[in-house]
């Protein structure tokens, strides 16, 4: 059988290839590195692609568990408060190294994650971050206008509310407590973790229900 390529119509729309755009330095040291400790066998191409692997394949899973288990469990609550990352180990969910702190949305207090320098984000229990997460328009504007800009994601907080944003570091990430909605007390743990989506841990929503 031999190899045939499908071409479709390409006389609509271009899309150009990534390697269209100059590499920026940045880009450059860091290839360089990575041949570098290949070269030397600090570590091989096949670990570096699994280890691409494993964090690409991070969802927001972990992080809704370990909210829905705060919602039922206040003593599990107050160790994620205190501390995310033992807790998160507590039920065999690996948070990483990097300290990571639970910001608990209130009645009077509703918080937002932001990284305004790059990208920061609790990348070990909620997953890559998205693009807008990624742009200056978030970065910027959430710093300026988060009333607006969580408008925007369709996110109204009543005036009587305090909006608090966080900025994330390479040193300190932020996971957001949502509230919960309510009648949480009867419903299942599976069920109520089903609710916690990625944007409710970041603070741009809420959980459906919840009495914000
Ligand atoms: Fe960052």
């Amino acid at each position: 059988m031999s190899d045939s390529v499908q071409h479709h119509d390409h006389g609509r729309t271009f899309q150009p290839d990534i390697e269209d755009s100059p590499y920026s330095t940045h880009q450059l040291m860091a290839e360089a590195l990575e041949r570098l400790l290949i070269e030397k066998g600090v570590f091989t191409t096949e670990a570096l692609r699994r280890q691409i692997e494993l964090q690409d394949s991070r969802t927001p899973a972990q992080g809704s568990a370990l909210v829905a288990k705060a919602w039922v469990d206040p003593s599990f609550r107050q160790h994620l408060l205190e501390d995310v990352n033992g807790a998160a180990e507590a039920v065999g969910i690996e948070a990483g190294d990097i300290p990571i702190r639970a910001l608990e949305n209130t009645v009077d207090l509703h918080n937002v994650i932001v990284c305004t320098l790059c990208s920061c984000y609790p990348r070990q229990l909620i997953g890559l971050p998205p693009d807008w997460y990624k742009s200056r328009a978030y970065r910027s504007r959430m710093v300026h206008e988060p009333r607006v800009v969580l408008a925007e994601f369709g996110t109204e907080i009543a005036d009587d509310v305090e909006v608090r944003v966080h900025d994330s570091t390479a040193d300190l990430r932020f996971i957001v407590l949502p509230m919960p909605p309510d009648g949480a007390e009867q419903m299942a743990e599976a069920d109520l973790a089903a609710l916690v989506t990625r944007d409710c841990m970041i603070g741009v929503s809420v959980p459906k229900g919840a009495g914000e």
